[in-house]
C-alpha cells in the first residue's frame, strides 16, 4: 500500500507505536497516535519525583554500536545524532556478584573478550565455552531480521534443533560447571527467562545484542519517545496524549472508528494496536474475533514483573557512578528462579544501575534497582488502582523496599546513609501505568513448549487492524523496533523497509 493520502490510527504511544508510526510517516502515511497517559512513551516515559528525573522501563540498551541493528535503524529514521547515549565500559559491560560466595565477575564487551575472560576464570570449561559461544552466535544468525537481512525475515522458517530448545538445556549441553552455566544465564532478567520454557534463540539474541555492546540513555529515555514523535508530527501526523481509547467500532470485519475517553472519534484507513492484546480485547466488540482467538490471547502466559526501587542520593554523597549495570544474586543456584516470590527471602537477586546525566562526574546522583517479582506477590490487591491502594499494601511495599536496601547494602555497604529519598513501584504500578496484563515486564512470555501460543502474527481477522509492540514477536529496545518493521512491511511490502535502512546506512558511510 502506498502511504500518500492514507491515515493510520495508532492505539498506544509506547516504543512500538512510535517506531511503527515513524516508519509509516517516512512512507508518507499520516499517523495519529492515541495515548492513554499524559506523557507519551510507555516504557520510554520518564517521570519526576521532587524535581528529579527517573526512567520507568528502559535502562539498558543494546544494538547501538556502529553497524549494529539499532544504530542502522535510528540512522535511517534520522534521529541517531539527536539521542544522547553513553556506551557502558568496554572492559565491563556488566558486573555479576554472587553474594554469599562473594564471587564477582566483570564481563567485557565483545565476543572474543567475553569468552577469553570466562575461559580464564573457568579454565577447565574453555573448550565447552568456545562451542557455546559459537552455537549462540549461530542461533542469532538464524533470525535474519536481527541482522537486518531481507530474505526469510520471519520466525516461522525451518530452524535448527537448538533454536527452540529451552535456554537452560542449551547452556547445559556445552557447560558442565554449574557455576559457569548459571553465570552464562545472568542476563535472564532482560528476557524474563524461565527454566524449561524460554527458548534458546531468545537467550541468544539478548546475549549477542548486549555482549556486542550496551549503552544507557543520558538524562533518561524520554528523549527517544520525543524524537520519534517529532518524525510523526513533522510528516503531518499528530499525537494525542492523556486520552485513552475506550471503544473500537468494528463492522463486517473492519474497524470503522475508535473512540476515546474525551468523546473524540478517529477514523483511519488502517488501525494499529501497540497495547497488550488482552487490553485490546476489552476495547473491541466480542464478535470482532473468533472465540478461539480471544481465548488464545487470554491464555498466553505473561512474563514476570518487577519490584523497582528508585533512589536519589544526598547532595555531596560519595556513591560511585558505575558505567554499567550490576547484577546481584544472593547465592548460586537461583538464576532461573529469581522471579519466584517468597516474602521472607525477597529479593533473591536484582539488577541495579546508576543512570548517567549530561554532567556526569565520579559520583552518582540516582540509582534504580529492578528485582524480578511475579504478579502473584501483589494479587491480593489486584482490584486496587494507582492512587487508591490500601494501607496494608503500602505497609507491604515499604517492607519490601527495606528488604531490597538490606540486600543492596551487601554490595554497597553504608548506602542507606547516603539516601536523600527513595520509593518503590510494584507489579501493580506497571500494570496500571502501561495497561499491561499482570504488570508483565515484557508482555507475553515466549515458551518453547508452545511457540504457536507465544507468537502472534501482525495481521488480525479484522482486516484493517494490525498489531505491533512487545507482545507480538520480541520485546525491549531491540525487539520492539524489529517487530515494528514486520508490522510496517506487512503494509508497504515485505523487505522494503529493511532494504531502505541498509541503503541509507551504506550511503552515509560512503560519504
Ligand atoms: C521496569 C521495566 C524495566 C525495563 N527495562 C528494560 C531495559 O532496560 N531494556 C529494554 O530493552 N527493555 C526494558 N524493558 C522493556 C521495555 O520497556 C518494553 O519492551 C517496551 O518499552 C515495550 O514497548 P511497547 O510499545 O510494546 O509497549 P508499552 O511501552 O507498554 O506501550 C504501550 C502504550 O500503550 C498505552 N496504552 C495502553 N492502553 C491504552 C489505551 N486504551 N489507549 C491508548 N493508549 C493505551 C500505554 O500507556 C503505553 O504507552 C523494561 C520494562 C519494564 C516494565
Amino acid at each position: 500500500m502506498n502511504g500518500i493520502g492514507k491515515n493510520i490510527i495508532m492505539i498506544g504511544g509506547g516504543l512500538g507505536g512510535l517506531v511503527t508510526g515513524a516508519f509509516l510517516a517516512k512512507e508518507g502515511f499520516r499517523v495519529t497516535v492515541l495515548e492513554k497517559n499524559p506523557i507519551i512513551g510507555g516504557g520510554l516515559q520518564c517521570f519526576y519525583r521532587h524535581g528529579v528525573i527517573f526512567e520507568t522501563g528502559m535502562h539498558i540498551l543494546g544494538g547501538f554500536m556502529p553497524g549494529d541493528n539499532l544504530h542502522k535503524i535510528f540512522t535511517y529514521l534520522g534521529i541517531l545524532d539527536k539521542l544522547h547515549i553513553r556506551h557502558t565500559d568496554s572492559n565491563c559491560i556488566d558486573s555479576v556478584t554472587f553474594g554469599v560466595e562473594g564471587d564477582t565477575y566483570l564481563l567485557p564487551r565483545g565476543r572474543e573478550a567475553f569468552e577469553n575472560y570466562l575461559a580464564q576464570r573457568f579454565p577447565a570449561q574453555a573448550e565447552g565455552l568456545h562451542r557455546y559461544m559459537d552455537a549462540m552466535w549461530a542461533l542469532s544468525e538464524e533470525v535474519d531480521l536481527f541482522y537486518l537481512r531481507t530474505d526469510e525475515s520471519n520466525m516461522l522458517r525451518e530452524h535448527s534443533r537448538e533454536f527452540l530448545m529451552p535456554a537452560d538445556e542449551f547452556i547445559a549441553q556445552y557447560i558442565t560447571d554449574p557455576n559457569l552455566a548459571e553465570l552464562l544465564a545472568y542476563m535472564n532478567p532482560m528476557y524474563a527467562g524461565v527454566a524449561g520454557h524460554t527458548p534458546a534463540f531468545i537467550h541468544a539474541l539478548i546475549n549477542v545484542l548486549y555482549i556486542n555492546g550496551s549503552s544507557m540513555f543520558v538524562d533518561g529515555s524520554q528523549q527517544m519517545a520525543d524524537a520519534l514523535a517529532d518524525i510523526i508530527t513533522s510528516a503531518g501526523g499528530s499525537i494525542h496524549a492523556n486520552d485513552p481509547v475506550t471503544d473500537i467500532v468494528v463492522e463486517e470485519h473492519l474497524v470503522r472508528q475508535v473512540q476515546t475517553r474525551s468523546g473524540k472519534t478517529y477514523v483511519g484507513d488502517l488501525y494499529i494496536s501497540d497495547i497488550h492484546p488482552c487490553t485490546l480485547l476489552t476495547l473491541l466488540p466480542e464478535k470482532a474475533f473468533l472465540k478461539s482467538y480471544r481465548n488464545r490471547l487470554q491464555e498466553i502466559p505473561n512474563s514476570y514483573s518487577s519490584f523497582s526501587v528508585y533512589i536519589k542520593f544526598k547532595e555531596g554523597a560519595h556513591q560511585p557512578f558505575v558505567n554499567h549495570p550490576c547484577y546481584f544474586q544472593e547465592k548460586h543456584g537461583y538464576v532461573w528462579q529469581l522471579y519466584e516470590y517468597d516474602e521472607a527471602s525477597f529479593p533473591r537477586g536484582f539488577m541495579c544501575i546508576t543512570p548517567p546525566t549530561h554532567h556526569q562526574g565520579k559520583w552518582a546522583d540516582r540509582m534504580t534497582i529492578n528485582c524480578p517479582m511475579p504478579f502473584s506477590a501483589v494479587a491480593r490487591w489486584a482490584d486496587t488502582v494507582t492512587g487508591h491502594r490500601t494501607p496494608d499494601y503500602k505497609v507491604w511495599k515499604e517492607c519490601m523496599l527495606q528488604r531490597v536496601l538490606d540486600k543492596l547494602e551487601k554490595i554497597r555497604p553504608g548506602i542507606r546513609a547516603d539516601i536523600d529519598f527513595c520509593f518503590a513501584s510494584s507489579p501493580l504500578t506497571i500494570r496500571d501505568f502501561y495497561g499491561t496484563k499482570e504488570g508483565a515486564l515484557y508482555g507475553y512470555n515466549r515458551d518453547c513448549k508452545n511457540m504457536a501460543l507465544s507468537q502472534l502474527p501482525v495481521a488480525t481477522k479484522v482486516r484493517n487492524l494490525l498489531l505491533t509492540g512487545q507482545n507480538i514477536n520480541l520485546h525491549g529496545i531491540c525487539g520492539v523496533p524489529l517487530t515494528a518493521i514486520e508490522t510496517v512491511e506487512s503494509i508497504v511490502g515485505r523487505g522494503s523497509i529493511v532494504k531502505k535502512i541498509n541503503e541509507e546506512y551504506d550511503r552515509r558511510n560512503e560519504i
